[in-house]
């Protein structure tokens, strides 16, 4: 089993490049939709945040209020580590398992928005990060779906910059143009580099 990290930017063009992957044949394991789950209602992640943060944090149908739960830990560091500290090992233990899950000789590819700010890299084969110009990020997000400016500014502000996910890039995916150019840089990725990687680990199974 090949195990790919795949992060970028908000608006970068992580789901697109998840997509593509999906069609190509890999298991997509998606960090956002885990995060949502785990503190579902019903969940034991939820009762641990209202135990930890009250009852206010709750929508009256009983979901996780999610902008009361924002401005409680929106600046305060410590707030924030104890909300991690009940999601985090709950978004990766369920990652674990839904990659455990698949075959042997999978391409499992994990998308996670903050791989680089949580310092995930190590837990991957390789690491493969979206890189896509602020401005163009910008005029997507109003375009697609509705998003001002400056709410779009404010969330790039808060994660890190490209510069910092290079870093850890094993490989960078430029999406500035068409979506038709991102889809051969995927394609061309899986077949020259994914494919021949996973087919390598598996020959030096000992
Ligand atoms: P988030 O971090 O918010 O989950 P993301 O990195 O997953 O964002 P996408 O949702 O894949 O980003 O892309 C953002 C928007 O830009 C989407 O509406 C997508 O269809 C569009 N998009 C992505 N790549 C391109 C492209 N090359 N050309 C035009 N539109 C694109």
């Amino acid at each position: 089993m090949l195990k790919v990290g795949l992060t970028g930017g908000i608006g970068s063009g992580k789901s697109a490049v998840a997509a593509r992957f999906a069609r190509l044949g890999a298991v997509v394991v998606d960090s956002d939709r885990i995060a949502r789950e785990v503190v579902a209602p019903g969940s034991e992640g939820l009762a641990e945040i209202v135990a930890t943060f009250g009852a206010g944090v709750l929508a009256p149908d009983g979901s996780l209020d999610r902008p009361a739960l924002g401005a409680l830990v929106f600046g305060d560091e410590a707030a924030r580590r104890r909300l991690e500290a009940i999601t985090h090992p709950r978004v990766r233990a369920r990652s674990a398992e839904l990659a455990a899950a698949a075959s042997p000789e999978a391409i499992v590819v994990n998308d996670v928005p903050l791989l680089v700010e949580v310092g995930l890299a190590p837990t991957y084969h390789l690491v493969v990060v979206v890189r896509t110009a602020p401005e163009i990020r910008l005029a997507r997000l109003a375009r697609d779906r509705g998003m001002s400016r400056a709410e779009a500014e404010r969330r790039i502000a808060a994660q890190a910059d490209d510069a910092r996910r290079r870093v850890v890039a094993d490989v960078v995916l430029a999406n500035d143009a068409t979506l038709d150019d991102l889809h051969a840089a995927v394609d061309a990725l899986w077949h020259e580099r994914l494919v021949p990687y996973e087919e390598n680990l598996r020959r030096r199974r000992v």
